[in-house]
């Protein structure tokens, strides 16, 4: 059973091995950011709150982000292990997802940390071209990271659950990497 968070700054190619991974071993990824845009894109309610904070780099308020995911890990195919990725991004998230994971007998949770230096990062969201992703919201996001995202770090470390992996290489190189230390 593999139950997965990725994080990591934006741009640090989390999308990409999360959702790779996820096809090997056959498990959902839930990408909190991809849910969202695809509430805006379907114009639903959620949708509607979320884009103002999402065009900005600014972080959708925890309940809206906290319901998403409660309701996407209770589905059946979740039953059988999955891959967050995006969520969670500050503290009160992942007090949050710890309580919810309690409730579901799901504590065994691991966190990948996939690490890259901010001109690696700016420079593929640059070339990416997604609508948060022009020069001042992508500045706006490696801020929020840094003040919101980056003590998750220290809190799951803490709590002996965390795994990190060099995202500074290429694609293929961070794919092996992820297969030994979810193997070992
Ligand atoms: P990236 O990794 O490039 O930042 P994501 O797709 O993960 O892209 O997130 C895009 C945006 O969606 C974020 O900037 C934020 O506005 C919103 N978002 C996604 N996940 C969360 C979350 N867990 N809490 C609050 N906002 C979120």
């Amino acid at each position: 059973m593999t139950r997965l968070i990725f994080l990591g700054p934006p741009g640090a190619g989390k999308g990409t091995q999360a959702k790779t991974l996820a096809e090997f071993l056959q498990i959902p990824h839930i990408s909190t950011g991809d849910i969202l845009r695809q509430a805006i894109q379907d114009q639903t309610n959620l949708g509607m709150q979320a884009q103002g904070f999402m065009d900005q780099g600014e972080l959708v308020p925890d309940k809206l982000v906290e319901d998403m995911v409660e309701e996407r890990l209770k589905q059946p195919d979740a039953k059988t292990g999955w891959i967050l990725d995006g969520f969670p991004r500050k503290v009160t998230q992942a007090e949050f997802l710890a309580e919810l994971l309690k409730s579901l007998g799901e504590g065994d949770e691991k966190v990948v940390n996939l690490d890259a230096p901010d001109e690696t990062v700016i420079t593929r969201l640059l070339g990416r071209g997604r609508k948060d992703d022009t020069e001042e919201v992508i500045r706006r996001r490696l801020e929020v990271y840094r003040d919101e995202t980056a003590p998750l770090i220290n809190y799951y470390s803490d709590r002996q659950k965390l795994l990190t992996i060099n995202g500074n290489q290429s694609q293929e190189e961070v794919s092996t990497a992820l297969k030994n230390i979810i193997a070992a």
